[in-house]
């Protein structure tokens, strides 16, 4: 008889409790994630004023205003445990327009606003966010949510 032994890792109860192990610890790693960016996310939100004057971009008008605007602050329905803050505000016809506070990256402000843009290439390419206009082409596309 010369049958070869499996190595232990290859018994089949062995290597469930293996996959069990890696599973919780993935598990651990991915609570500990979720928790951190629900902080960051709550940080952001406690250091953002309550009231501000600040730039605004009409999508309907296709023109930048200033104005002055309140904090909202929502649940985000696709994850109850975070909460989305922006400020919101009317143009002078009358449209909302938003400027995000947790969500920077999702402010067209940074992308379709003419002054923005008019900034590209001048102090914008030395102060660039990951989530500002100007970063994609400086940088490349980046996947937001690795970016610290
Ligand atoms: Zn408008």
């Amino acid at each position: 008889m010369n049958q070869a032994i499996p190595a232990v890792e290859q018994h089949y109860h062995i290597q469930d409790l293996i996959d069990k192990q890696t599973k919780r610890s993935e598990d651990r790693e991915y609570h500990r994630e979720r928790v951190k960016r629900i902080e960051e996310r709550d940080q952001v939100l406690r250091d953002s004023k309550s009231h501000v004057l600040t730039d605004f971009w009409c999508d309907k008008c296709k023109e930048d205003f200033k104005s002055t605007a309140y904090r909202q602050v929502e649940v985000d329905w696709t994850n109850s445990a975070q909460r989305i803050a922006f400020y919101k505000t009317k143009c002078w016809n009358g449209h909302w327009c938003i400027r995000q506070i947790t969500d920077k990256h999702k402010d067209a402000f940074y992308t379709k606003s003419k002054l923005v843009r008019l900034d590209q290439g001048n102090h914008y390419a030395d102060t660039v966010q990951p989530y500002e206009t100007g970063f994609n082409l400086l940088y490349g596309k980046k996947d937001y949510a690795n970016i610290k």
